[in-house]
């Protein structure tokens, strides 16, 4: 597919968009991920969570971090009329839109891409799903699609967007919530637990963290919490 655009979202992270071939059509799920590959590098291949949604339609965007070899690659290098191939969405971390659910998603550096999904969709669709962010970064400047959730959570009464920051220089560059996401924030921000699904996506061990605190100090089912490990 050739890229259509791209976006630098902070120094290190480069949203790419795909534009589909003539005639392609296909059914995916928000919170799906795509397959790339460089045509000169059939083999090395790596999966990206869309930051698109199911209802964008005619292209695919990914956010992509300056980390590893094709992260690198897609953030200094993908430019506009690049061809990259495209394996077609898959993956089984989905939001649940049920009326009654609140989806408490939480993420570290890039792994909040496909949160942007999940919030697009439910405003497109306008859905009353209660949807919370909490995001980790380490400085402000790292808050990837700062404005566009901040617009998104001002439109939609059931979405909120709440960052911390783990390591800020400047005390007045940042009046939010500091340190790193603990338990204790997570339980504050849900008042039905029962009705409450947690999803948590980035590095592994932001990932595993997250679970342990689902299962050890909420002490909900396995059920409850949905997981995407980006290695
Ligand atoms: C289902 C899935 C969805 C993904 N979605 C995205 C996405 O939307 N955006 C994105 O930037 N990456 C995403 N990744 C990671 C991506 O596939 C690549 O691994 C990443 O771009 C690094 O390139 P590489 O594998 O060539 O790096 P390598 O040179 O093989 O090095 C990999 C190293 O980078 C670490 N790493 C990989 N990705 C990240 C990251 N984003 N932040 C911090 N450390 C990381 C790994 O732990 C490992 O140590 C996803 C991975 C999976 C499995």
């Amino acid at each position: 597919m050739l890229v259509e655009s791209v976006t630098l979202e902070t120094p290190d992270t480069k949203s790419v968009r795909l534009r589909w071939p003539q005639g392609y059509d296909v059914d995916f799920k928000t919170g799906q991920f795509i397959t790339l590959h460089w045509p000169d590098a059939p083999t090395y291949r790596r999966a990206y969570s869309l930051s698109s949604c199911a209802l964008d339609r005619g292209h695919y965007e990914v956010t992509v971090k300056r980390e590893g070899k094709m992260g690198t690659r897609l953030v200094d290098w993908a430019n506009v009329g690049n061809l990259l191939h495209v394996l077609p969405p898959t993956g089984t971390f989905l939001p649940v839109y049920e009326p009654g659910k609140h989806l408490v998603c939480v993420a570290g550096g890039s792994g909040v891409t496909p949160f942007r999904a999940f919030i697009r969709e439910a405003n497109l669709r306008k859905l009353t799903t209660k949807i919370t962010v909490l995001y980790s970064v380490r400085q402000p400047e790292d808050i990837i699609f700062r404005r566009d959730f901040e617009a998104l959570a001002a439109e939609n009464p059931n979405v909120k967007f709440l960052v911390t920051c783990t390591r800020v220089a400047d005390a007045h560059a940042w009046t939010g919530r500091r340190g790193r996401v603990t338990a204790d924030w997570m339980a504050e921000q849900t008042t039905d637990l029962s009705n409450t699904v947690f999803y948590a996506c980035g590095s592994n061990e932001m990932v595993e963290m997250i679970k342990g605190i689902v299962a050890n100090d909420l002490k909900l089912p396995k059920d409850q919490m949905k997981t995407e490990k980006w290695g």
